[in-house]
């Protein structure tokens, strides 16, 4: 296949934001590949050469791709530089550059698909001294094959530009239609879910059909997408809904990590967003591994930091210390931490995750030993009881507190009570000490674009424009602009966080009416908290879901200091969440008049 007719694919998607007709495109397309090619074809669409999980070395600095444009299209540096600070996009320099350069002379041979997977692949893995000079030369060799179009979508994959608007939902849609039926979506879905490699999926689906993805299992080393939980506002709603018998845990204040041991003694910890945590948590790795009975396993669990001297818990920000890439000895150290599990998904050859919660949680507590030695026991179980009535839960949940947990996790019970991966239900439902606190709850949104400020804030950004998903849509809706919260030292690093998200034009997976100074495509998630939500004719999010012509609004939204880089964009605080907070919070007023009195929230 020549790399151009992706390109050109790539194209015809990035001009639409229909997704029926993205869809319609995507199956299309991949109908016409072999199922082999099509795995890779899958990685390269959103500018990787290895499924999400997969460690990637192919971030090349802007300023190293204008190199390469100079080389190939013979401009000077100072031209390709003005037309980069213009656009802000190395994609778009490289497609006007080359294009003009491609009037005056012939190139050589015709770019192939294969021939890039090569080159990107060389890129990746080059190391020593003169790697970024070897980087440059392998770019500047494809773009000398290249046309402008397939130059616009090289320079986007190397510098961690390329989306091409069209979601895992839209993914996964067109290889039902390619491949299979539409009520055979749910099996391509969960496969997806299990294995977190849609590159894998694509390609059994194409060769074996729907058959041979239903045998796709759950591999240790390979992250599952996590399981989530719904919200409820209070522990008798929540008694309610799991029909006055269900499961409660202490809600830890910490970062869930999902640990691979594999049957070799290799361990790997991946984060909610699939990061590999294995490097910041390597006492946690040991521990695990020594204490399983048994060979392998994938267990969840939520790592939290805590005071040796009293043994007390510490909030999440202690835990995020753990993050950082140098000095990982001195850190493991000085910021202790336990793991709380609370889940098993798979154990020496069986799959766990379609088996009911008791059933996993009694294996899961027959897996581990007890630690033996000096030093404190790193690995132990969240703390959990049966509840049956709402004293208990109350109780349960007080208790939790104390013990400085943020709240409760309820969970069922019953047979249905498998691990869903990757969705959110009422299978678990969470409840936090926040939402006792009247109104104040916060939401996890993703920064889609920013406004000048003025004032003290002249010359930086002094408001940002502020998104949450829908998966049901593949998109990305406004919902506030925030503006308070932020301190100064914040608002000095924001250009630095968000210019590698910068876009010339709205981002193709976003939904906006307002429109601000500059575009960012989704990638930093922030958490706001708001006093509400309220119907409103300018925010998109949950567009004519509460009332027709308006979405929902966040108001007095406030930066609440964290950043959640734990969080991929698409793990945003989701439509469905809003309009049910929305809801909530409808009926909290009309049941307490002294609440109700307040203006309208139309
Ligand atoms: P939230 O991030 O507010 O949506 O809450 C869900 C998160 O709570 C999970 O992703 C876990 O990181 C965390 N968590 C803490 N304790 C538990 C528990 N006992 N069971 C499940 N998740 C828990």
């Amino acid at each position: 296949m020549q790399f151009s007719k992706l390109a050109e694919m790539f194209d015809r998607l990035e001009s639409t934001s229909s997704r029926l007709e993205m869809t319609d495109i995507l199956s299309e397309f991949f109908r016409t590949v072999e199922p082999a090619e099509l795995r890779q074809v899958i990685y390269l669409s959103v500018g990787r050469l290895h499924p999400e999980f997969y460690p990637q070395e192919l971030g090349m600095a802007d300023k190293l791709v204008l190199k390469a444009i100079a080389s190939v299209s013979g401009r000077t540096p100072k031209e390709v530089e003005d037309l980069w600070i213009k656009t802000g996009d190395p994609g778009e320099v490289a497609e006007t550059l080359i294009s003009k350069k491609k009037q005056m002379t012939l190139f050589s041979e015709p770019l192939t698909f294969q021939a890039v997977v090569e080159g990107l692949t060389l890129i990746e893995t080059a190391t020593g001294k003169d790697s970024q000079d070897k980087k440059m030369k392998h770019l500047a060799r494809m773009m000398h094959d290249s046309g402008p179009l397939e130059a616009r979508y090289l320079c986007r994959i190397v510098t961690g530009r390329m989306r091409v608007g069209a979601g895992a939902m839209t993914v996964m849609d067109a290889l039902a239609l390619a491949f299979a039926t539409k009520e055979q979506r749910p099996d391509i879905e969960r496969a997806f879910n299990i294995t977190c490699d849609m590159g894998l999926v694509a390609e059994t689906v194409a060769e074996g059909g729907i058959e041979a993805v239903r045998k796709i299992g759950v591999t240790v080393g390979d992250p599952v997408k996590v399981m989530l939980a719904e919200r409820l506002r209070s522990l008798p709603d929540i008694m309610d809904r799991m029909s006055g018998r269900c499961a409660f845990e202490y809600k830890y204040d910490g970062m869930r990590v999902q640990a691979h041991i594999r049957k070799d003694g290799a361990v790997k910890l991946y984060s909610r967003r699939l990061e590999d945590l294995t490097s910041n948590f390597p006492d946690i790795a040991d521990a695990l591994k020594e204490q399983l009975i048994g060979q392998e396993a994938i267990i969840e669990g939520e790592c939290v930091a805590f005071d040796p001297a009293t043994g007390s818990l510490l909030p999440f920000q202690n835990v995020t210390h753990r993050r950082r890439k140098h000095d990982m000895e001195q850190t493991v150290e000085d910021v202790p931490v336990r793991i709380f599990m609370f889940d098993l998904l798979f154990h020496d050859g069986k799959d766990y995750t379609l088996v009911p919660y008791p059933e996993r949680r009694a294996k899961l507590e027959a897996s581990f030993s007890k630690h033996e030695g000096p030093g404190p026991d790193k690995v132990g179980f969240t703390t959990r009881a049966v509840i049956e009535n709402e004293e208990q839960a109350q109780e349960f949940f007080d208790q939790a507190v104390a013990a400085k947990c943020e709240g409760i996790m309820a969970k069922s019970l019953e047979d249905i009570s498998i691990y869903r991966a990757g969705s959110r239900g009422f299978l678990w439902i969470k409840y936090k000490k926040d939402y006792t606190q009247a109104l104040v709850d916060t939401f996890d949104l993703t920064v889609v674009g920013a406004f000048y400020g003025m004032g003290k804030r002249a010359g930086m950004y002094g408001a940002l424009l502020m998104a949450a998903y829908d998966p049901d849509t593949g998109k990305f809706g406004t919902t506030c602009k925030l503006g308070t919260g932020f301190d100064d030292a914040f608002l000095a690093q924001l250009p630095d966080m968000l210019s590698k998200y910068r876009s010339e034009k709205k981002p193709a997976s976003l939904d906006a009416e307002m429109v601000p100074d500059v575009w960012f495509i989704p990638g930093v998630v922030l958490e706001v908290s708001a006093a509400d939500i309220s119907i409103s004719p300018i925010h998109t999010i949950a567009f004519g879901s509460v009332k027709e012509d308006a979405g929902l609004g966040l108001r007095f939204p406030r930066f609440t200091g964290r950043v959640r880089d734990d969080k991929t964009p698409e793990q945003c605080t989701t439509a469905a969440e809003i309009v049910e907070f929305y809801q909530l919070q409808e009926e909290r007023d009309s049941d307490s008049p002294e609440m109700g009195d307040e203006e309208p929230s139309e």
